[in-house]
């Protein structure tokens, strides 16, 4: 399993919803935490690593040391988008490329869990630009479908050390 680079088909194909959480997912989800920690991310979706799911996994504190802070998504729907808020961001997929993307302030949010049981989410804010990067990947939607403007895509110097919310 690694993460794929932009224009890697996989990121264009919607994940298909699952229907059963078996041993092999947890594993899967394992190795993707993996990868999330080694390139710094907040988060990652199953087509970032070409697996053809809807399932997402995230840990807002980027640190591999706070297990309990890694969070397991699967079929994700946004009930409810609220405000706007613009701010730099970038994507596992496109290292070094970070741009300014416009997302609602805070959504709602319908999934499973690793358990199989519905949970809502309220996020705000960072927590909330990770979700819906994260469920535009599971749809086939890139980052930079999301900008005002074509003149805004330039590759930047690579910035890894950028603080902008990475996923
Ligand atoms: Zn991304």
């Amino acid at each position: 399993m690694k993460i794929v680079h932009y224009p890697h088909p996989s990121l264009r194909h919607p994940g298909r919803p699952l229907t059963a959480i078996d041993k092999k997912l947890n594993v899967q989800v394992g190795e993707m935490f993996e990868l999330m920690y080694g390139a710094r991310g907040v988060g990652l979706a199953a087509t970032q690593v070409a697996l053809p799911y809807q399932v997402l996994i995230m840990n807002l504190t980027v640190d591999p040391n706070q297990r309990d802070k890694e969070e397991v998504y699967i079929n994700p729907v946004i009930v409810e988008r609220k405000g706007s808020l613009e701010d730099e961001e970038g994507c596992l997929s496109f290292p070094g490329l970070y741009q300014k993307v416009r997302r609602a302030k805070t959504v709602m949010v319908r999934a499973y869990n690793l358990k199989g049981e519905l949970v809502e989410v309220v996020a705000n804010d960072l927590a909330a630009r990770a979700w819906q990067h994260e469920i535009d990947h599971l749809n086939g939607v890139l980052f930079i479908d999301r900008l005002e403007s074509l003149d805004q895509l330039q590759k930047v110097e690579p910035r890894p050390e950028s603080e902008a919310v990475r996923s």
